[in-house]
């Protein structure tokens, strides 16, 4: 009784909004001192290992020196300066090495502070575009259900209208063209049908639409399914056909997540435009990225504004870009591939054969990703106060349980994680 009160904080549940929690009855949070490696270490000195890298972001884990030593190295000769008007080395850096390792050829970018601000800034760029090109009537968005694309207005506009509830939001909420999600599983047959719908939409309406915007492969938050390659393939071939601008956001799987550095490289794909974020700074610091082409880029400029119409405060913050960069040439400097497939080895060792049990009804593992799909929604406190007992820190949504653990989780660790998983989803049919 004691133990548990100890990690739980009152004020903070009387008066602390947390993620998608109600003010009312909020879940329980636990509250955490420390947190170093893969480890998260609880106000009662309990310690978890992380499966969930603290939402796409951590792949270095918690408290790495040499990020620790970037940030303060940093913080010597400045914390933060306006960007209007001003630059600094750390911005040209890390916009150097980014231009580098994205595909081409996306080499102009826009810092911004949160992956939903790079999703509007991708979503605006793309409006200035067909502005400036004569075609303001092209100022709608495609995009495919199951999406997760942010939670500020226009993000939320193009995420999946159930799991973003679109229907509470009613008219305040600009009204965006779905189709349905991809039906091919990454690591099934390519149906060839699976275009059509979009296929169909574009022959209506690209004249319309300034751009599609999807994940590539990955659909994280509204569903964590992984698509077959052919499809953003088809998708990149149809957006050219009909002049519109692709918006892919890597927002979660970029550097290295889905086992590529990014998860249009599995399809061979590159975007006109493309938004980075989590990963960018191993979780250190909010930032986000939004590339583009010179193309794109001249021709907002040649527009009535002259210029790209956005300039968050906190632009380029050089904390975050100086830990961003070193984050990034930390991921470069390892054999990172070998560990992500690693990780997706042991996943799928440890999560397939669950899939013979009758409350599950689907397993899915990419890279350094492992989904298990139940047939029903899981009880997330009693799941997530069981994690704690156990050890493990995993935060299912919905039906859906899912781990992506910082590429440093030890092969102990990992092991250790996903026995815990497994036994608990076990444990669900036993009751059910
Ligand atoms: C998390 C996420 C976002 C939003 O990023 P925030 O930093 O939470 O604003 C956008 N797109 C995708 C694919 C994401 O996973």
């Amino acid at each position: 009784m004691f133990r548990l009160f100890s990690v739980h904080d009152s004020f903070d549940q009387q008066h602390i909004w947390h993620p998608y929690t109600s003010m009312t009855h909020p879940l329980p949070c636990y509250k955490v001192r420390a947190a170093h490696g893969a480890v998260i270490e609880l106000e009662d000195g309990t310690q978890l290992i992380d499966g969930m890298s603290s939402w796409w972001c951590t792949i270095h884990g918690y408290n790495h020196p040499e990020l620790n030593q970037a940030v303060q190295t940093q913080l010597q000769s400045m914390s933060h300066v306006m960007f209007g008007g001003l630059t600094h080395q750390p911005a040209i850096d890390l916009a150097k090495l980014l231009i580098e390792i994205t595909p081409e050829p996306l080499d102009r970018i826009f810092y911004a502070d949160s992956g939903s601000v790079a999703v509007e800034v991708a979503l605006k760029m793309a409006v200035q575009y067909w502005h400036a090109r004569g075609q303001a009537q092209k100022s709608n968005f495609v995009t495919t259900r199951s999406g997760y694309h942010g939670d500020t207005w226009n993000a939320m506009s193009v995420c999946d209208p159930v799991t973003g509830m679109h229907q509470i939001f009613g008219s305040s909420l600009p009204n965006r063209y779905f189709v349905p999600a991809p039906q091919s599983r990454f690591d099934g047959e390519w149906q060839a049908d699976d275009i059509q719908p979009l296929e169909q939409l574009l022959a209506e309406k690209h004249e319309q639409i300034a751009a599609m915007i999807i994940e590539p492969i990955v659909q994280g938050a509204g569903g964590m399914r992984l698509y077959h390659p052919e499809y953003l393939r088809q998708v990149r071939q149809l957006c050219d056909r009909y002049n519109i601008l692709l918006i892919l956001d890597e927002i979660a799987t970029g550097f290295g997540r889905s086992g590529k550095l990014f998860a249009c490289e599995h399809a061979g794909v590159s975007p006109d435009i493309m938004c980075l974020g989590k990963a960018l700074t191993s979780g250190y610091m909010t930032l986000s990225a939004t590339l583009t082409t010179a193309h794109v880029a001249e021709t907002i400029s040649s527009g009535e504004a002259g210029v790209f119409m956005h300039g968050p405060t906190f632009m380029a913050n050089p904390l975050a870009c100086a830990v961003a960069l070193k984050s990034t040439q930390l991921l470069l400097s390892q054999d990172w591939q070998a560990r992500v497939q690693q990780i997706e080895q042991v996943l799928k060792d440890h999560l397939q054969p669950l899939n013979a049990l009758p409350q599950v009804a689907d397993i899915r593992v990419l890279g350094a990703i492992g989904v298990v799909e139940l047939q029903q929604s899981v009880d997330l406190a009693s799941f997530q106060a069981e994690c704690v007992r156990r050890g493990v820190w995993i935060r299912p949504f919905g039906r859906l349980v899912y781990v992506m653990p910082p590429f440093v989780i030890s092969a102990e660790q990992l092991k250790t994680l996903l026995v815990h998983m497994c036994e608990m989803i076990q444990a669900m049919g036993a009751t059910a």
